[in-house]
C-alpha cells in the first residue's frame, strides 16, 4: 500500500521521538512491501520562528492532502510571551478544527513490564487492562453558551442526535477493530442529554451487531476504572466527562511517555500523537521516551490504514523491548542504567519482525 504522512516534529522533544516514530514505520514498510511517503509540515514554535504563524494556511493544506497526520508536540518556555493568537498551541487547536476531528481517543494499557509504575493494587494491575477511551471533542457543555449574570453563572450541555451518532460510530468501528466490547458512559438518571445518548448508543447497536453495547453511568465508571478496569475493551462518552476520565484513565498507566492517541472525524484520515508535551527540560539530550509516538504511529496503521497486522507488529516489538529489560530515564527504576531516545527507537526497530 502507497500512503502519504504528514509528519509534524514540533518543539522541544518533538524532532526526537517523531525521527524514532519513523524509522519505525520505515522497517514496517521493508518489511510489508508498503510505501510510506513523508511529508514535513511547521507548526507550533518553529512555525512561529520560520513564518511568524504557529499554522500557515499552507502548511495546514498539506495535512488536509494527506493520508493521516503524526504529530509530536508543540510548544515551550521560549513561546511564552508570543501573543495569545500566537501561540504554539493556537497551530493544535486550528489543525484539529481544520481536519473535523470530533473524536479523541485515548488507549490505557498497563504493560505488565511496567506494572510497578501503576499506582493500582499488584492483584488488580495482574489482570490485562488494555482499553481506550472515545471521547467527544467539538461538543457538550465546553462548546455550549458560558455566560454570569448577576452573581448566576451558566454553562449549557446541550448534544444534537447527530452529533451522538457521529462519535457512537466512532466508538462502533473502534470496537470492531479491538474486542467487540463497547461500553456507553452517560449520567442518564439526570442529564436529558445522557437520556438521548443512550437511546442514540442503543438505535445504532442494531447496525453493530457483533459489538456487545452496555450502559455505566459516569460515577460508577470513575470507580470501575480503578477498581476493576481489565472489564473494559471501548468506552464512548461526551466531552466533559471524556476528559475526566481519559486522565484517570493514564493515571493509572503510571507513564506519561507511553501514551499514544489519536483524533478521528468523518474520514480516515486521523491525528496521531502521544498524550505528552515537549517536555523542555530534556529536550536535546536524548532522553526522552519514544514510545507514546511509535504507538501513536501504530494507531495509525491500525485505524486509518486498517494495516492491523503491521500495528500488531509495532506493539510486539515494544513488547520486546520492554521484556528485554530496557528502559528510558522516566521509566528507569533505580540503579538502572537509561537507554537513550535513538537507542529506545533502534532497539525497537531491531525487534520487528513480520509474523
Ligand atoms: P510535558 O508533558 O511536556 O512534560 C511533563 C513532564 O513529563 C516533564 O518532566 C517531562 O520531562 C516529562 N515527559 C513528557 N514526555 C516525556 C517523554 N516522552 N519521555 C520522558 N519524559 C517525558 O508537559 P509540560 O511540561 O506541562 O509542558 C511543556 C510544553 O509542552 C508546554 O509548552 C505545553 O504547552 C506543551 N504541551 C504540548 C502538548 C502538545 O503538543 N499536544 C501537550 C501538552 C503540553
Amino acid at each position: 500500500m502507497h500512503k502519504n504522512i504528514a509528519v509534524i516534529r514540533g518543539d522541544g522533544i518533538g524532532p526526537e521521538i517523531v525521527e524514532q516514530a519513523l524509522n519505525v514505520l520505515n522497517r514496517v514498510a521493508e518489511l510489508y512491501g508498503h510505501t510510506f511517503i513523508y511529508t514535513d509540515v511547521d507548526m507550533g514554535g518553529c512555525a512561529i520562528d520560520k513564518w511568524g504563524d504557529p499554522l500557515p494556511e499552507a502548511q495546514l493544506q498539506k495535512c488536509l492532502a494527506s493520508d493521516s497526520v503524526l504529530l509530536g508536540a508543540v510548544g515551550g518556555p521560549k513561546w511564552n510571551d508570543v501573543p495569545g493568537h500566537l501561540r504554539p498551541e493556537k497551530g493544535l487547536l486550528r489543525l484539529r478544527a481544520g481536519m473535523g476531528v470530533y473524536s479523541n481517543n485515548r488507549p490505557a494499557k498497563i504493560w505488565p513490564q511496567l506494572a510497578d509504575a501503576s499506582p493500582l493494587k499488584p492483584s488488580i494491575v495482574a489482570e490485562d487492562i488494555d482499553f481506550i477511551i472515545v471521547r467527544e471533542l467539538i461538543g457538550g457543555i465546553y462548546f455550549g453558551e458560558h455566560k454570569t449574570e448577576k452573581g448566576t453563572a451558566t454553562d449549557v450541555l446541550q448534544y444534537s442526535e447527530a452529533e451522538i451518532e457521529r462519535i457512537g460510530r466512532i466508538g462502533f468501528e473502534t470496537a470492531q477493530k479491538r474486542g467487540k466490547k463497547l461500553c456507553s458512559v452517560e449520567k442518564s438518571n439526570v442529564l436529558d442529554s445522557s437520556r438521548l445518548w443512550k437511546k442514540v448508543m442503543h438505535r445504532l447497536a442494531e447496525e453493530y451487531p457483533d459489538v456487545t453495547l452496555s450502559d455505566m453511568l459516569v460515577d460508577n465508571c470513575a470507580m470501575q476504572i480503578v477498581k476493576n478496569p481489565a472489564q473494559f475493551d471501548v468506552i464512548v462518552t461526551e466531552n466533559m466527562f471524556g476528559d475526566i476520565l481519559s486522565d484517570e484513565a493514564s493515571m493509572i498507566t503510571g507513564s506519561i511517555g507511553m501514551i499514544p492517541s489519536s483524533s478521528l472525524g468523518a474520514t480516515a484520515c486521523g491525528l496521531y500523537e502521544p498524550i505528552h508535551g515537549s517536555a523542555p527540560d530534556i529536550a536535546g539530550k536524548d532522553m526522552a521516551n519514544p514510545i507514546g509516538t511509535i504507538l501513536s504511529a501504530a494507531m495509525m496503521l491500525r485505524y486509518s490504514f486498517d494495516m492491523a497486522a503491521e500495528a500488531d507488529a509495532i506493539e510486539k516489538a515494544v513488547s520486546a523491548y520492554l521484556d528485554a529489560g530496557y528502559r528510558t530515564a522516566d521509566i528507569a527504576g533505580s540503579g538502572q542504567t537509561p537507554v537513550g531516545c535513538r537507542a529506545c527507537g533502534q532497539l525497537i526497530v531491531n525487534y520487528l519482525t513480520k509474523e
